[in-house]
């Protein structure tokens, strides 16, 4: 018997008599249909980040792909799964929003802090590539005082921003963006507070989405 496996299947029994009966007609209806998400997702592996859940997102609204620090090779370089996912997006979801979500505690950024913890990790070491210049913006704006999660924090905030001007090297977004069809933003989203802070319209400050009082 292979418990984790075994664990899995039970989730699975869970979806199939509790979850999926109630909503049927939602995913029939998805599945007949082409899938026409208006949002592309691009967060980290991490598995404490649920963005249906925290987007309150259904079954077809939100195109997702994740990697480890929620990185964006820029145009031409790594051109792999990340680029096609963004192009495929784009040029044939034509979604109308990219959003890329960084978040607290993020073992990626942690790991960038303190490379010698990624010495035995070859590929995971070439793929944070991608995140080096967010470092060496965090260095170059660190305070002499600065703690060290707050040094965290704004590595994790310049690593977002930086993956946006990445996304913005690709073809297929830049041409969208030029014609008014698709936008940007970047979150960083802390898990343990619920709170997901939005850098939009190329600003370089995370503001929080607040809880409006009147609906
Ligand atoms: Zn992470």
């Amino acid at each position: 018997m292979d418990e984790i496996l075994e664990k899995l299947k039970n989730g699975i029994r869970k979806f199939q008599t509790e979850i999926y009966p109630g909503q049927e007609d939602v995913y029939r209806r998805a599945a007949s249909e082409p899938q026409k998400p208006d949002a592309l997702i691009i967060t980290c592996a991490d598995s404490r980040i649920d963005v249906e859940t925290i987007t309150q997102s259904g079954t077809g609204d939100i195109f997702v792909t994740r990697n480890i620090g929620n990185l964006v090779p820029a145009y031409g370089e790594m051109m792999g799964g990340v680029s096609a996912v963004i192009e495929y997006a784009v040029s044939a979801l034509k979604v109308r929003h990219i959003a890329v979500c960084g978040h607290s505690d993020c073992g990626a950024m942690k790991a960038l802090l303190n490379p010698a913890s990624l010495e035995q990790m070859a590929t995971v070491r070439r793929w944070m590539r991608n995140a080096e210049a967010a470092m060496s913006v965090t260095d170059s704006l660190t305070q002499p005082d600065e703690k060290p999660n707050e040094r965290l924090k704004r590595l994790t905030e310049e690593n977002v921003l930086l993956q946006v001007q990445h996304l913005r090297t690709h073809p297929a977004v830049a041409g969208a963006v030029a014609r008014g069809e698709l936008t940007l933003s970047g979150w960083v989203y802390d898990i343990g507070g619920g709170q997901v802070r939005i850098s939009e319209n190329s600003s370089r400050t995370f503001d929080a989405v607040t809880t409006r009082a009147n609906g």
